[in-house]
């Protein structure tokens, strides 16, 4: 079997790198760094220390006594990310990202952030390894995310707002990989999920693989077997990609990602790139996007920032074709639903990102045996939601 991504980057036809010549020096030497630094016991030594020492690993996986009789089927298991420092998965790509660029001599790191998640992610990684660091916004999403602007700026982040196009983060992005190519000798571009053109999608993947190789072993020891289902929910795709890489060689396990269903399935009103998109080419990279006839990206939405993009990862493309994984859709409201019954059964307040990995369980393990097992990756903490929520529900806070 060819390996994947084979080593230009494709998974099958997806993937690759898709960008200006100048990137493409840059890109060779982040790869061949990477490369190294993953065969070099002293980098994989010091990443692992900082994952536990820092960053709160391993996460433990719940079992969700109350939620499980409350839907009388399956049973279901959390694995919790919401307990990582910062509050999600993002700061696992953060940590390992910023010590690679350390470890290229880099003393600058920049990143693209949308609603301020990865941005934060970022910003705490530089100032854990003393770099100097700089976070690309649009100015629409830093007008929506003052908090998480001030957040970065306390972290000592400089936070640039960028005033072009829809001001969000496509925008961001492209403002990134231009300050990239101008400082490559002294700066790393973190990439915040398993986007952009290679090695970007297999190295992010590879930073948050440590999701699934802990949840493997632990719901091993836990439930004594692997879980039949294995959910996730999808906005880049990167948390998906990390719990999912550790269950993709045991057929028998279904592994299911969750994408933003919004607000109805017209364009533009979701961010479900495997119901109503296309295979296209968007930042450096190939794979389902959602574009209107003449390949324009699609606006798109969803209550919840971080599953809001209009494309998705190369290897979740890759796995959607190939029937390894399957892609459904939660919308807005059932993910609200599911964000107050985690809350109110278990005592744990997901991000609404989470929450639509938690709806589709909802929806499913009612249909399960009693003896089987449901593995959802509860990606984030739903803090950063609580004051979005109660705007929503009409609540004066
Ligand atoms: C950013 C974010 C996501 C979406 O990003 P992926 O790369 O798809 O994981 C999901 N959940 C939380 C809590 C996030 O912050």
């Amino acid at each position: 079997m060819k390996p994947v991504p084979d080593s230009r980057g494709y998974f099958g036809p997806y993937g690759g790198r898709f960008v200006p010549e100048t990137l493409m020096a840059p890109l060779a030497e982040l790869t061949a760094a990477w490369q190294d630094a993953r065969r070099d016991r002293g980098f994989r030594r010091e990443l692992a220390g900082l994952l536990a020492t820092y960053c709160g690993r391993p996460t433990p996986i719940s079992f969700a006594a109350r939620l499980t009789d409350h839907l009388g089927g399956a049973r279901v298991y959390l694995k919790r990310e919401d307990l990582c420092h910062t509050g999600a998965h993002k700061i696992n790509n953060a940590v390992g990202q910023c010590l690679l660029a350390r470890r290229m001599g880099k003393a600058r790191v920049i990143a693209e952030t949308g609603a301020g998640q990865h941005g934060v992610a970022v910003a705490t990684a530089a100032a854990l390894l003393g770099l100097q660091c700089r976070v690309y916004m649009g100015t629409e999403d830093e007008r929506r995310q003052a908090l998480n602007v001030y957040r970065m700026k306390l972290l000592g982040a400089e936070v640039v707002g960028v005033d072009a196009g829809a001001r969000t983060l496509k925008d961001a992005i492209n403002e990134s990989l231009r300050d990239w190519v101008s400082n490559v000798a002294t700066t790393h571009y973190v990439l915040g999920s398993v986007l952009g053109p290679h090695p970007y999608p297999v190295m992010v993947r590879e930073f948050q693989s440590v999701i699934g190789s802990e949840a493997l072993l632990q719901i091993r020891s836990q439930h004594r077997s692997l879980p039949r289902l294995v959910v996730a929910c999808v906005g880049g795709g990167s948390n998906a990609a990390g719990i999912f890489s550790a269950f993709v060689p045991y057929r028998q396990v279904e592994l299911v990602g969750v994408e933003a269903g919004g607000r109805g399935t017209r364009l533009g009103e979701h961010a479900a790139r495997f119901a109503g998109g296309a295979p296209g080419v968007v930042h450096g990279t190939r794979s389902y996007v959602l574009q209107d006839q003449d390949g324009q990206l699609s606006p798109t939405h969803s209550v919840s920032a971080g599953l809001d993009y209009p494309a998705v990862g190369p290897e979740h493309a890759f796995w959607h074709d190939s029937r390894r994984v399957s892609y459904v859709r939660v919308g807005d409201r059932e993910a609200l639903d599911a964000f107050h019954l985690l809350s109110e059964l278990e005592g744990i307040v997901p991000a609404l990102e989470s929450a639509h990995a938690v709806a589709y369980v909802a929806r499913v393990a009612p249909r399960m045996g009693g003896g089987e097992a449901v593995l959802v990756n509860v990606s984030g903490r739903g803090d950063k939601d609580v004051v979005e929520v109660a705007r929503i529900e009409g609540v004066t806070l």
